[in-house]
């Protein structure tokens, strides 16, 4: 598989699985800060390479694993993910997948318990301008999730010159155009080479509020947040 990195939290059972690679290319993509879980006191250095499905499924087995999520870099342009999510349910092991959308077999929607899709914007320019991809595939498989009745989630990254109040409540809309009810997170964006400078909360309280004129359900991370869980290096 294309994992190359597991972590985990005792306290709820969740392990996260890091993917490589990606179909996009964001401009500001935090994977070119670490490749490592951003929870972890200490973790740098090179991969120490992949691991088979097999060796995942041992790992997750052997730490007690109740729910595992998935996210990367993009998990779905590993081919064994459907397989892994398979038997991740025969496991009674819950599921939770972290996308950008732009791929998704249907065999994965059968067995997945939770999608979160990020959208990076509503214009397709700026869409294309920060990750090189139209976002008309993510906006189709939205969706498509939905109508498939997996519980389906969105979240949205502020980035100030950028994807800002405006843009977001744009992607808020389309999103309600879907279910109003939908859950949908803002993420303050974390600087990464410099390209552009974290929002302040302000900013970001801004955009939960125009947000809300569509969504019912948002919420949003300053950046700052304390770790409500100790997360542990598996491998
Ligand atoms: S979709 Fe996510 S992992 Fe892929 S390049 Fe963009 S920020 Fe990075």
């Amino acid at each position: 598989m294309n994992v190359y990195h597991i972590t985990y939290a005792p306290e709820i059972k969740t392990a996260s699985l890091y993917f490589d690679g990606c179909n996009f290319n964001c401009l500001g993509c935090i994977r070119k800060k670490t490749m490592y879980d951003v929870h972890l006191k200490a973790r740098s250095g090179s991969k120490s390479g992949f691991l088979s499905l097999n060796e995942v499924l041992k790992i997750l087995n052997r730490i007690g694993a109740r729910t595992v999520i998935m996210m990367g870099g993009e998990p779905t342009i590993d081919p064994e993910l459907p397989t892994l999510v398979e038997k991740l349910r025969k496991s009674g092991i819950s599921s939770v997948l972290l996308t950008n959308g732009y791929e998704l077999e249907d065999k994965l929607l059968e067995n997945v318990d939770r999608i979160c899709v990020s959208i990076k914007a509503w214009s397709d320019e700026l869409h294309r301008k920060f990750t090189g991809k139209s976002n008309k595939n993510t906006l189709k498989n939205f969706r498509k999730i939905y109508d498939s009745g997996v519980s389906l989630y969105s979240e949205s990254i502020y980035i100030p010159s950028l994807v800002e109040v405006r843009e977001i409540g744009k992607i808020a809309r389309f999103i309600s155009s879907v279910d109003p009810e939908i859950p949908y997170r803002i993420d303050a964006y974390i600087p990464v080479n410099g390209l552009w400078r974290a929002p302040t909360s302000k900013e970001v309280k801004e955009a939960v509020k125009e947000a809300k004129k569509h969504l019912r359900r948002v919420t949003c991370l300053y950046g700052d947040e304390k770790l409500k869980y100790e997360v542990l290096n598996v491998i």
